[in-house]
């Protein structure tokens, strides 16, 4: 009888072992949920500790102090349902990114605790020895199991809430881990000579260990650092701490560059790379935090030489024909940072600032903290604008040098002033980049055919002379799935047909969509739109593209006009931009498309692009951007003068 039970207890004890020795093996995040696993473990072991020795003092209960019995029963009761509230804990730390249980709720969490402890104090234990069992039992041992099922209660409870951030494996191990603890412990209450408390626990924690303690899950093989996942629940940590500590990223700015043209292992190369520099710098804790960044947390300023070091050794990273452009960022996260989310969009606000600067250390300080915050406001106004109706359409008429009268307009976007309130004036070469970046473009781009469609039925646009009204789209548009169609319908509502718009279009889209890009344009001009390619001479449009596709029209950008009438320029580069000016005019006259010149403020150069045979002009010279009203009494003027 004495060896089935002890039999329990040691296989127990060789998976707590086995658990220790596997968690031993890996490097552990310095989280609050790893202080609560390590608890619970050693928790555990203690259990298991005790177990054992009640199995020896119960069998020999004659033999040792009735004291000591009742100690080791009281203490090995005891460490159940400490163990079951760990359990509990740990698995809402993780399921929580690390947030701390409040105290009013933590004061409703220890009251089984304190039942067992009070019960377990002042409760008198029962033993039954008989021939072939020897066991305790009675209300104290009910009490505490009723306590130990609670805190399964609440765990499982856990698992079924959606909210929380368990992935549905994590959410099996845990239910898995509680219900062998729970039957185990009903086998235990039917045959209360079995023994198999200890086991069914440490069954429960190996199932929980397997969950959550995976290393795999922290850990980047490929270059030997913590990876994303760990860098998040670190960020979660710290937030949740609020304490002071510094963020020290390392990025490889033209990293995708890099990939691209030298392949993936290069990439690799010069992450591994930069790791080696790090963990040399600060030992094993360093994240693998963007695709192209490394980080790693700080408890204070890091002092400027050391910095220096650490880039002057970074810069000795070199890969056969490439420069390699490093950033060093540096954000204090107490200064600046509130939510967990804040970390990710300050470091993404950087990058973008930061892109294709020159390699070199950058703190996150008050200017560009500023601009952070403009950028954040930008986002709320956009996305607010969107629900209430805050932007508007502005016209700017495009003068036709042929039939001299104004022919068509481009639709501008701007915000109504009630939406910016204290920003000022917000430019659409601002908002637009920042509605592309947080994924608005495609909802906006909608509201823009919406607008323009509304405005030229109602002011019946179309029987003042105006043939068609240019509208951006934008690159991300150009690649949508299904432009075409979509575009046509939201038209179609106001009963406006495509060929009343033309569709301006910017060749930026990169070169991996440059197929989606090219099957659009084919499908839009089937649906009836015509296009133009929009900033020609700004390094963005392709001449082979305007090959390839069918344009109507080529818009001139300012910046391949203003230099021919540079009066402060010297004679020789005015020259030059002259003649790159009326080669591009010639090139494009000579492909049978029609040209559209940009920013055309002075009368010399009305005389000038007319002169050349540029058949649409457009700028501060006839009109600024205006709104449809002013726009409408623009053109009955010029009908009428
Ligand atoms: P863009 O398509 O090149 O538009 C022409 C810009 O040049 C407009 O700036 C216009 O106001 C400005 N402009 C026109 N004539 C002159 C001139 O004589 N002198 C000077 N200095 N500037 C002139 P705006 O309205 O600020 O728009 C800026 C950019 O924002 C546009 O450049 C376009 O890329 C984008 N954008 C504007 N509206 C929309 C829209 O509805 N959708 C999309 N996707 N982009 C838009
Ligand atoms: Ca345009
Ligand atoms: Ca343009």
């Amino acid at each position: 009888m004495f060896e089935l039970n002890i039999r329990f207890q040691i296989a127990a004890f060789l998976m707590w072992l086995l658990i220790v020795v596997d968690y031993r093996r890996n490097s552990h995040l310095q989280l609050l949920s790893t202080k609560c696993f390590r608890t619970l473990l050693i928790l555990t072991g203690l259990n298991l500790v005790f177990d054992g020795i009640t199995v020896y003092t119960v069998n020999h209960i004659n033999e040792v102090p009735v004291w000591f019995n009742d100690l080791v029963h009281k203490l090995f009761l005891g460490s159940i349902v400490i163990i079951m509230f760990f359990n509990f804990l740990y698995v809402y730390i993780l399921a929580n990114n690390q947030r701390r249980i409040k105290t009013h709720k933590m004061l409703l969490l220890l009251i089984p605790i304190f039942i067992s402890a009070i019960i377990i104090l002042f409760g008198k234990l029962d033993y039954r020895i008989t021939e072939n069992a020897a066991y305790s039992y009675g209300t104290l041992v009910y009490v505490v199991y009723v306590c130990g099922i609670l805190y399964l209660i609440s765990a499982f409870s856990l698992t079924v809430n959606k909210k929380i951030e368990l992935n549905t494996y994590q959410r099996h191990s845990i239910r898995t881990g509680l219900a062998i603890w729970f039957i185990i412990l009903m086998v235990q209450m039917i045959f209360p000579r079995l023994l198999l408390s200890g086991l069914g626990l440490i069954l429960m924690v190996l199932s929980v260990y397997f969950s959550f303690e995976n290393q795999k899950e922290n850990y980047d093989a490929m270059i030997r650092c913590f990876n994303k996942t760990a860098f998040h629940r670190m960020i979660c940590e710290y937030n949740e701490k609020g304490k002071d500590m510094y963020l020290l990223s390392v990025s490889c700015d033209n990293f995708e560059h890099i990939n691209n043209i030298s392949g993936y292992d290069c990439g690799l190369d010069i992450l591994k790379s930069i790791v080696k520099v790090l963990k040399k710098y600060f030992g094993n804790y360093i994240y693998h935090s963007e695709n192209n960044t490394l980080s790693v947390f700080r408890s204070s300023e890091t002092d400027d030489d050391y910095l220096n070091k650490i880039f002057e050794e970074l810069s000795q990273i070199k890969f056969d024909k490439f420069e390699i452009r490093f950033h060093i960022k540096e954000i204090n996260l107490g200064k600046y940072i509130v939510e967990v989310d804040d970390t990710y969009e300050t470091l993404d606000f950087m990058s973008n600032e930061l892109k294709g600067r020159e390699s070199g250390i950058y703190s996150l300080n008050e200017d560009m903290w500023k601009r952070k915050q403009r950028h954040d406001s930008i986002v709320h106004i956009v996305s607010e604008s969107l629900k209430n109706d805050g932007f508007e359409m502005f016209y700017q008429p495009i003068y036709n040098t042929a039939e001299k009268c104004f022919s068509s307009a481009e639709a501008l976007l701007r915000f109504k002033k009630s939406s910016t309130k204290d920003l000022g004036f917000v430019s659409p070469e601002e908002f637009i980049p920042i509605a592309e970046e947080k994924g608005m473009i495609v909802e906006l781009g909608d509201r823009v055919f919406e607008m323009v469609a509304r405005d030229i039925k109602n002011h019946n646009m179309l029987d003042f002379g105006i043939g068609y009204i240019e509208v951006n789209l934008s690159r991300i548009q150009t690649v949508a799935v299904g432009i075409a169609e979509h575009l046509k319908n939201l038209i179609s509502e106001y009963g406006i047909s495509p060929e009343f718009l033309n569709l301006e279009i910017t060749e930026t889209a990169s070169v991996s969509s440059e197929e989606i890009l090219t099957e659009n344009m084919k499908s839009l001009k089937q649906a009836g739109f015509s296009l133009s390619m929009d900033d020609f001479g700004t390094g963005y449009s392709n001449l082979s593209q305007i090959n390839k596709s069918d344009y109507e029209l080529i818009k001139l950008d300012k910046s391949i006009i203003w230099p021919a009438f540079d009066e402060k320029a010297d004679e020789a580069s005015k020259n030059s931009a002259e003649k790159i000016l009326e080669c591009s005019i010639n090139m494009i006259k000579s492909m049978g498309i029609k040209i559209v010149a940009e920013g055309v403020e002075t009368k010399e150069m009305v005389d000038y692009l007319t002169e050349h045979g540029v058949d649409y002009l457009q700028g501060y010279y006839f009109s600024r951007p205006i709104n449809s009203d002013e726009f409408m009494e623009f053109i009955k003027g010029k009908a009428v003068s």
